[in-house]
């Protein structure tokens, strides 16, 4: 239903993606030297140097390659709840009757390993200005649950909120704070790392993260105990005896030596990465100028690793756009002179590029929409958005989500073809 005019603009003849891997040489050369020595299982050299690159990269003492981003959260959910709350009966996970504060507006991934121990996640508002966890929110999610002794953070799409202040807030509160560096590796805040700011931190090296191995991930820590005790859990908890001896419960959560060898290789061109990630952003914010939309904003003190290229819409250039809650569409009503997030991704896949609505956010999700939820001037606990809505209850994140989008990031993506992404996303608001 073209009402805008495309003329002119060719499809793209290969698909241009939101954020695929990017292979180099050396992915191979350790993988081959994997197979070369015989070493295809969970340990091996490359898993080694792996952590070492990365724990020295980051600014920790001791990385644990495991075998997701999401297998590196459960285990650093569970380290920081075993602390907090002690050894758990078997059957029963570490945060069971707990409450613990959660991002809002990100991946599913951060969230559901509080489940996994048995945890409620309070879900945090997000800030409008750094797209990220609302220190206002938590603030308030402290004082109206003062018993909470457990913080988990994201860093969106690779941009981070002010993290030493967040820290300082937690700390203030005696709670730990794990940090989700899943989409920030290589981002800096006030010239430190992420990574560094959780008590446990973790990175992904998922196929479309800025830095891969295929899949894989990294639990981050400065405690040679939490490090030796992850690293056990994640071989089935085997004690140190001749036997499988065991008196824990344990997980098959440990990172192949091959994978390790394709992340080590891949790791080598992080900052290359970053730099053609930074390109695309620039390019979109000086390619966009005039519109109205901006780009998703980068708070001072913060050095992006522009994993994603994010935009939001202005509200007063919106068009209608409803997004159901319960089924699984978007519908919207093309207008002159405005746009919505639906119309540009549908604009851009059919002319081969794929772009991706924001996450959307927890509080939203079917599965947690009865799960409290904690913005700067209201809680939306047990209440449909429409409640939300209706009783002025801000809330940030239904409004990025409305109305942002992620951009075409790939890093492959030439400047020739960007520019083309952006003519698209022009004649939008034609
Ligand atoms: C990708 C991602 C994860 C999960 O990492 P996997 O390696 O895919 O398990 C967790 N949190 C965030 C924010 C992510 O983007």
């Amino acid at each position: 239903m073209f009402t805008k005019n495309f003329d002119g603009i060719k499809p793209f003849e290969k698909k241009i993606w939101l954020a695929s891997p990017t292979m180099h040489k050396e992915e191979l050369e350790w993988i081959a030297k994997a197979i070369k020595d015989n070493w295809v299982t969970t340990a091996g050299d490359n898993i080694n140097d792996l952590e070492k690159v990365c724990a020295e990269h980051i600014g920790r003492k001791y990385g644990v390659g495991l075998s997701s981003g999401t297998a590196s959260l459960h285990l650093a959910i569970k380290i920081c709840g075993e602390k907090l709350y002690g050894q758990p009966k078997v059957g029963h996970g570490t945060l069971e009757g707990r409450k613990v504060f959660c991002s809002d507006m990100t991946f599913a991934a951060t969230a559901n390993p509080i489940a996994y121990e048995g945890g409620e996640a309070v879900f945090i508002d997000t800030d409008p200005d750094a797209w990220n966890m609302d220190l206002v929110a938590l603030e308030k999610a402290f004082a109206i649950h003062p018993d909470v002794k457990l913080v988990v953070v994201a860093n969106l799409y690779g941009f981070t909120g002010n993290l030493e202040k967040l820290v300082e807030i937690c700390h203030s509160h005696d709670a730990l704070i794990v940090e989700d560096a899943a989409e920030s590796f290589g981002t800096t805040y006030n010239g430190k790392q992420t990574g560094m700011f959780g008590d446990v931190s973790i990175i992904s090296f998922n196929g479309n993260k800025i830095i891969t191995g295929s899949t894989g991930g990294m639990l981050l820590t400065d405690s040679e105990e939490d490090a030796h005790k992850v690293r056990k859990w994640s071989i089935q908890s085997r004690e140190d005896a001749p036997w499988y001896q065991h008196e824990e419960i344990g997980y098959n959560y440990r990172l192949s030596n091959l994978v390790a060898g394709a992340a080590l290789g891949n790791y080598g061109h992080l900052a290359d990465h970053i730099s053609q990630k930074k390109a695309i952003y620039e390019r979109y914010k000086e390619g966009l100028k005039g519109l109205p939309l901006s780009m998703m904003p980068i708070i001072d003190g913060c050095v992006p690793n522009y994993w994603l290229s994010c935009a939001i819409i202005d509200k007063d250039a919106m068009c209608k756009q409803v997004r159901s809650e319960s089924e699984k569409e978007a519908l919207y009503v093309s207008e002159s002179g405005k746009t919505c997030p639906t119309e540009i991704l549908e604009t851009l896949a059919k002319f081969n590029a794929e772009g991706r609505p924001i996450w959307k956010p927890m509080h939203m999700q079917p599965v947690y929409r009865m799960f409290p939820f904690i913005t700067r001037n209201g809680t939306g606990r047990a209440r449909s958005n429409a409640y939300i809505k209706e009783n002025g209850i801000m809330d940030v994140g239904a409004d990025i989500f409305d109305r942002g989008l992620c951009l075409p990031s790939d890093n492959k993506m030439t400047a020739e073809q960007q520019e083309t992404i952006i003519d698209i996303i022009r004649r939008c608001f034609g």
